[in-house]
């Protein structure tokens, strides 16, 4: 049943035997030189230059105001939740439907993650549903958004599923009639816009990643934006030890964090970034060609959201069912063609099956039929071997 669509994947894939990754890094002598040169210069660590170059590459890249560079996407999640002020008495609303590192870095602030549910069209959290939920079991006292436990609903942290932008704008709207920080976790949608906007500049705050898996890679790494100077200031402070500046003294004015990116990561990642418009036309292409061969099937794949430009950083396709699905994934797999089905739904979790929760038809819909198949932007060859 899925022969075909097998041989079409090694076909644009241009492979016809051994294993296709469902997403592998791309490095090139210029990312070779870049990470060479760092070494050279003996500064690899928590002090140098290309720190601040990269997080200035950040911002013209997206148009966000500031960017702080930090060691990956999940300690940008955390910082970012700590600045929205989140903690052991306070919610955070976020879709079940993502990595799991987003539960998680709620988690870390001692605050409890709510669930609600996706929108169909964009697989990243549904502003109408945020509001129904906030209708139904919040009140406002004073600028406070109080839920019926006593706790208070202090952040949103919506992600953008494989580079699709969620309903953004609409969902900053509805947080701002409730005070609820909202936290952009764009971690897999560098390069993607709504509206000609940069997904990570429609909030307050938002996340990256440059895990391996990402768009653009250092190994490890991540960043928060800000559109405020003086939080952006706060999170250097807070990812670096909270150490006061000085010149030789080491004194500190709170708990900090060893959160801070190596300037070596950071050399590389500048390197990546000159490489990112092109790797994000190479993911498009190839999403075009994917349309091209699911077409005629009785298999969906998922289209960039109306108004927006999705950068297909993991491309995906709907089965007609679970079965369906699970038949797929095998056929893949025994095709050495690497596939996988999305996360499992954070709700179904060890930690947070009793998690609040609000109806999650969708989320569940979504994750019984998607599959993500391979959506490296260079597949044909590694330019270094
Ligand atoms: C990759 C990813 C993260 C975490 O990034 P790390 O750099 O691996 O810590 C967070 N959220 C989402 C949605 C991701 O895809």
């Amino acid at each position: 049943m899925f022969d075909e669509v097998i041989d079409g994947i090694r076909g644009i894939f241009g492979h016809p035997t051994g294993p296709i990754p469902l997403h592998a890094p791309w490095f090139d002598k210029e990312d070779e030189e870049a990470v060479a040169a760092c070494v050279r210069s003996t500064y690899v660590s928590s002090v140098g230059a290309e720190i601040t170059a990269f997080e200035q590459d950040l911002v013209k890249f997206t148009g966000a105001a500031h960017a702080v560079a930090v060691v990956n996407g999940t300690a940008a999640l955390h910082t970012a939740l700590m600045l929205a002020e989140c903690g052991p008495n306070d919610l955070v609303i976020t879709q079940p439907f993502t990595f799991i590192a987003t539960c998680n870095a709620i988690s870390y602030t001692g605050a409890a993650p709510v669930f609600l549910d996706i929108d169909a069209d964009t697989l990243g959290l549904s502003p109408d549903a945020v509001r129904a939920w906030l209708v139904k079991h919040c009140t406002m006292k004073g600028r406070a958004c109080v839920h019926s436990s006593g706790k208070r609903v202090r952040a949103c942290v919506p992600m953008h599923s494989f580079g699709l932008p969620m309903h953004i704008d609409a969902l900053v709207a509805v947080c701002a009639e409730w005070n609820i920080t909202v936290i952009e976790d764009a971690a897999e949608s560098l390069g993607s816009c709504r509206g000609g906007k940069h997904t990570g500049t429609f909030a307050p705050m938002a996340t990256l990643s440059f895990n391996g898996n990402k768009i653009i890679t250092c190994g490890g790494g991540g960043a928060v934006l800000f559109g405020d100077a003086d939080m952006a200031k706060r999170a250097k402070h807070l990812t670096t030890q909270a150490k006061v500046a000085h010149p030789w003294a080491f004194s500190h004015d709170a708990t900090g964090y060893n959160y801070r990116m190596p300037n070596l990561n950071a050399a590389l990642l500048r390197s990546q970034m000159r490489k990112l418009p092109h790797n994000i036309a190479v993911k498009r292409e190839l999403h075009e060609r994917y349309n091209a061969l699911f077409a005629g099937t009785p298999w969906t794949m998922v289209q960039e959201p109306t108004g927006t430009r999705s950068n297909h950083w993991l491309n995906a396709v709907l089965m007609r069912n679970m079965q369906e699905r699970d038949a797929f994934l095998s056929a893949c797999h025994a095709g050495d063609i690497q596939a996988r089905p999305a996360s499992e739904l954070a709700t179904d979790q060890p930690m947070y099956t009793n998690a609040i929760h609000g109806d999650l038809a969708v989320s569940r819909d979504i994750q019984d039929r998607l599959v993500n198949i391979p959506s490296s932007a260079y597949p044909k060859q590694n330019p270094l071997t």
